[in-house]
């Protein structure tokens, strides 16, 4: 049993029918950009994924403030 995922817009020759270029997993426009951490740091995709975790953070500290000025 094969668990490898396949990209439905790759096509031949290593090429992105989406982006119409060479296929490069995680860069800007890719359907994995900023939802997947990749091994290389300065991988688009990863910035992207920081920047959405660190948002989001962000967001439940906020949250936790506002609700401890009213206890
Ligand atoms: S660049 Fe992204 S969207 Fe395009 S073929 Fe590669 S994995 Fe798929």
């Amino acid at each position: 049993m094969s668990s490898a995922w396949g990209c439905t817009y790759l096509v031949e020759d290593n090429f992105c029918s989406l982006l119409k270029k060479v296929c490069d997993p995680g860069d800007k426009g890719c359907v994995l950009y900023g939802k997947a951490l990749f091994s290389n740091p300065q991988s688009p995709s990863s910035i992207s994924y920081e920047k959405k975790r660190e948002h989001e953070r962000q967001k439940v500290i906020q949250e936790e403030l506002d609700n401890a000025k009213f206890h």
